[in-house]
């Protein structure tokens, strides 16, 4: 047994730390596959984890990074032996089991996925959790029956990750897409994933009506709180949206009258617990749909020793599309 390099969070009486050093490879938690990982990313819950801005963290130390990508070192599983390409999102991982931020990781081999064919490892986490939260969006909207023939789809947080990766997915289904962000310097930038229009997040941040003019029908919305609501509101009758963050803030304040006069569908998305079937059609829908140029346009890339610069960038809204971190 050796050490690695890994960033490492842990809390004392004053307070929360987080340092880049030496970690025991002992000191990993149980698991039957050990990965060497290549590549992470950074996702608005590891902002959260390495500021300590919300409890995520559920054990100290804690390594922080939710989702990786890398080979297989070991491995007492089945479905997985050395030297095999990987996929991990979720499941607790960076939370409450030593994350992605590391040189190595141990975890259950149940929560892996096989390195999707067609991309590569640093391609699999410029996806990442919020590419492949934004797909389950997507499955969710396509699962429910809502089509491009009723109306434009609206994307809320249009300019982060999961909200970049949503407009070139819902774009590439054919759907008139409505981009809806903070920041109208992105506006190129957005058009070139695919969006159509531009509006101004401010028209949907503040309190409105409980029902509004229909607009779209439908919506992936990573902000929550009042933007949800009035999101919610200006659905038109029938259509559906697909509520996954919270970037505004948890709280929905909002009436029955968009569900019960319009008959709009609330479609709650968790990336965490997928099961194993939906999260292989996910990956595998990925590979298949998502423009490789136009990812690799929404991405930046950072070392793993210089992560912790993003940490309050993301949650503050200045992290723009997805970040790739290189590992070792
Ligand atoms: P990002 O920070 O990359 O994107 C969030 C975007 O929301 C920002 O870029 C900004 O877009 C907008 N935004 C930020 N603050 C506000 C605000 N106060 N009011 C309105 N809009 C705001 O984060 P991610 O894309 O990684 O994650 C987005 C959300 O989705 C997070 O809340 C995250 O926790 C959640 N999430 C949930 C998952 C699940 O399983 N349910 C999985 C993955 C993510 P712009 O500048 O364009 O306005």
């Amino acid at each position: 047994m050796g050490t690695f390099k890994a960033w490492v969070v842990d809390k004392t009486e004053a307070g929360q730390s987080l340092r880049y050093g030496d970690f025991d490879e002992a000191g990993l938690m149980d698991g039957d596959v050990t990965v060497r990982v290549t590549h992470s990313t950074v996702n608005y819950k590891d902002g959260l984890a390495m500021t300590g801005r919300s409890p995520v963290v559920r054990r100290f130390p804690m390594i922080p990074g939710i989702d990786f990508s890398g080979i297989v070192e070991t491995s007492e599983h089945p479905d997985y032996t050395p030297g095999d390409a990987v996929v991990l999102t979720g499941w607790g991982v960076g939370e409450s089991h030593l994350g992605a931020y590391a040189e190595r990781a141990r975890v259950k081999g149940d929560w892996l996925v096989p390195l999707p064919e067609g991309l590569d490892a640093a391609q699999a986490m410029a996806i990442g959790t919020a590419g492949y939260t934004a797909m389950l969006c997507l499955m969710a909207l396509d699962h429910h029956g809502v089509t491009p023939a009723q109306g434009p789809a609206l994307v809320t947080g249009a300019s982060g990750g999961v909200g970049s990766v949503a407009v070139a997915l819902l774009a590439q289904a054919g759907w008139h897409v409505v981009a809806s962000t903070g920041r109208a310097a992105e506006a190129d930038y957005l058009r070139s994933l695919g969006a159509a229009e531009i509006i101004d997040r401010a028209d949907l941040s503040k309190p409105g009506k409980p029902l509004a003019k229909e607009r779209w029908a439908a919506a992936i919305d990573a902000v929550g709180s009042v933007t949800l609501a009035n999101v919610l509101a200006s659905t038109k009758a029938d259509g559906a949206v697909a509520a996954c963050g919270l970037a505004q803030g948890m709280d929905l304040p909002t009436s029955v009258a968009p569900f019960i006069l319009r008959g709009v569908s609330l479609l709650g998305i968790n990336s965490v617990t997928t099961p194993q079937a939906k999260r292989r059609a996910a990956w595998a829908r990925l590979a298949r749909d998502l423009d490789l140029a136009k990812l690799a346009a929404m991405t930046t890339t950072v070392p793993l020793d210089q992560v912790d610069r993003l940490a309050a960038a993301i949650l503050d809204g200045q992290v723009r599309g997805r970040t790739v971190v290189t590992v070792g």
